[in-house]
């Protein structure tokens, strides 16, 4: 029996977002119910929990922001409202039986890899030790508010308050309302409350590119077309992501789909609002996609309305009841809407995370976040990220990210079973390789050449974004190679051999090269290049008819491909499920 196998690892998961969730469902696909998900909050749904502001929507088609295998047919718009995104996360936990291993109400404030044990010991809020041998972080990369330091804001007597924490109890009817930022949150909100504010003044730090969102609401007879028909709507969803998916070619540089959406951009702000001072204002200053580029049917027409202005001079400071600018202007305001963003480039922040050696992850990121494939990090041992660092899109489901993690996640822990390894590390080199050739190619995207973005760090490092498209991530991310990973035994049984140059690290066991199979602590660890496995070929070759015989194996965006395994002696066999 290898040491903590599949019937006896215990995963932690931190957070019950689309990561959290999308890990939690595939563990529970495959009969797996060691695991717990860690959730600060009283409820899940992350994002679409938190952010409740008006006209709170995805801005990417509801019919791929969703589960590639809980695809849901009803949606009432093409842009899903936040309360149906979140009533459909919760389905998918009800549906799955997810909320029994939902610890609501528990922060995890950080976690410690113990070698000799071979468990991370992970410290809640409130002082309890968790062990786990497996810590998986869905926490989300716009999970913290960011909230400007404004001189003078502690003397402002008006109300407050960000968006992602909206204050539904203050009414905005008649009031004077400030607006500071004008991004993704901000155009979803703006034209929302104008109609209800005496005045709206918009404080406005760059302009950004925006393209028309052409929502629609889906009919009955539509809804019930989808729920009939699962081809029609899988076709739809690869429809959907294969349109934006070829959006893709707009962060390359000076390409020319980016100056064709320029244009695009620019016509549809010079025809939609009035006024050509406001049209200036309006202009940004960087390539398209340099930010992210918005969506909207409403925002530029509401800043046609007389009780909206634009203002761009800057903030000075607050005074009790104005926000005064840089030009001198003391504006009066009763609400101040922060629409500022999230703290997106520290990541596990505030948890503080020790790995080999006691090494802090913060310090390991020191320079900015990194992360091989976004999912592991070289010293922190059987940790798992999602949604991590560069794995964010600027043209595509988010989802789809998280589905490649969560099947790479599985692909890991099988290896580990197989192996009979109870460790893996990620390979020094490997990962300084990776994040070499990833800053280098980044560097090509128009993200590089945008100054200060949510996409990087203070230092101007990208820590956020995916650098190519997300079919690569997926080819990528399809099969764990073992070996990029040092496996080893736990210490206390093992023979492997301990780098003393490492911290203390446990090496690869007696120097694991490409291809073989060794003894470690007793069990025999087999290994090679390509994909996890003992004694299995694999072929993708079949598709929908086999999979009830075959089991059903990967499942990406959809698309299900059963595998079929071949024995390398040459006997043909149905494998056991992939993950
Ligand atoms: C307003 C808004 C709109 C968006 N729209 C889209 C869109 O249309 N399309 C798209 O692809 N993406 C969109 N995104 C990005 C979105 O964040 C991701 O699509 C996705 O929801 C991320 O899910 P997640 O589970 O990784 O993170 P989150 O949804 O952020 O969830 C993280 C969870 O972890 C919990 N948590 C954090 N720290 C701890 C801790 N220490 N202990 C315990 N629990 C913790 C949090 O409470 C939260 O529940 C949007 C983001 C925002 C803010």
């Amino acid at each position: 029996m290898p040491v903590n196998s599949r019937a006896t690892r215990r995963i932690a998961i931190i957070g019950s977002g689309f990561s959290g969730l999308c890990l939690g469902i595939q563990l529970k696909r495959l009969g797996i119910d060691s695991f717990t998900i860690f959730e600060k909050s009283d409820r899940l749904g992350g994002t679409w929990r938190d952010n409740t502001y008006p006209g709170a929507a995805c801005d990417v088609p509801s019919f791929s922001y969703c589960f590639s295998f809980e695809q849901k047919t009803d949606w009432s718009r093409k842009w899903a409202p936040q309360s149906e995104i979140l009533d459909y996360m919760e389905h998918c936990a009800k549906k799955y039986d997810l909320f029994r291993h939902i610890r609501f109400g528990t922060e995890i404030a950080g976690a410690s890899w113990d070698e000799d044990a071979s468990v991370w010991r992970i410290r809640t809020a409130k002082g309890e030790e968790v062990l786990a041998e497996v810590l998986v972080a869905g926490v989300g990369q716009l999970n913290r508010p960011n909230m400007p330091k404004l001189h003078g804001a502690e003397k402002f007597k008006g109300v407050s308050f960000h968006s992602a924490r909206w204050r539904h109890d203050v009414d905005l009817t008649g009031k004077t309302a400030g607006v500071v930022g004008n991004a993704a949150s901000a155009i979803q909100f703006i034209p929302q409350i104008a109609p209800k504010a005496s005045k709206v003044y918009i404080f406005q730090r760059s302009a950004n590119w925006m393209v028309p969102r052409n929502d629609l609401a889906y009919t009955d007879e539509q809804k019930r077309r989808f729920a009939r028909n699962p081809v029609l709507t899988r076709l739809y969803r690869w429809m959907i992501y294969f349109q934006h998916e070829m959006n893709w070619p707009v962060f390359r540089r000076s390409s020319f789909l980016s100056r064709r959406m320029t244009e695009a951009a620019e016509t549809y702000m010079r025809t939609t609002v009035k006024d050509a001072k406001l049209q200036e204002a309006l202009m940004p200053d960087y390539p398209i996609g340099g930010k992210r580029i918005l969506i909207s049917d409403d925002y530029y027409q509401a800043l046609n309305r007389e009780n909206v202005e634009v203002v761009t001079s800057g903030i000075d400071h607050l005074d009790e009841n104005a926000v005064a600018t840089k030009d001198g202007r003391s504006i009066p305001v009763d609400v101040l809407i922060y629409a500022t963003g999230f703290d997106s480039t520290a990541f596990l922040a505030p948890m503080a995370i020790r790995g080999r050696g006691g090494h802090l992850l913060q310090d390991e990121w020191a320079g900015g976040a990194k992360a091989y494939l976004g999912i592991s990090v070289a010293g922190f041992p059987n940790m798992f990220l999602m949604y991590g660092p560069n794995t964010n899109l600027g043209h595509n489901s988010i989802i789809f990210m998280i589905e490649c993690q969560a099947n790479y996640i599985l692909n890991c822990l099988r290896g580990l079973d197989e192996s009979g390894a109870s460790t893996m590390d990620l390979r020094r080199e490997v990962m300084d390789e990776f994040d070499a050739n990833q800053q280098k190619e980044l560097q090509q995207r128009v993200w590089a050449s945008t100054g200060k973005s949510w996409y990087k760090n203070e230092a101007g490092r990208i820590t956020n974004n995916w650098s190519g498209s997300t079919i690569r991530y997926w080819w990528k991310t399809l099969r764990a190679d073992p070996s990029v990973y040092q496996l080893s035994a736990r210490r206390e049984s093992a023979t492997a051999d301990h780098s003393p140059d490492r911290g203390g690290r446990t090496g690869s066991p007696g120097g694991l090269t490409r291809n073989g199979r060794r003894n470690v602590g007793g069990e025999e660890i087999s290994y090679g290049r390509g994909d996890f496995g003992k004694n299995y070929r694999q072929s993708i070759v079949l598709v929908r008819p086999f999979e009830q015989k075959l089991q059903i194996s990967h499942s990406i965006f959809g698309e299900t491909l059963a595998c079929t395994f071949v024995a390398l002696n040459g006997q043909d066999q149905t494998s056991p499920p992939i993950f």
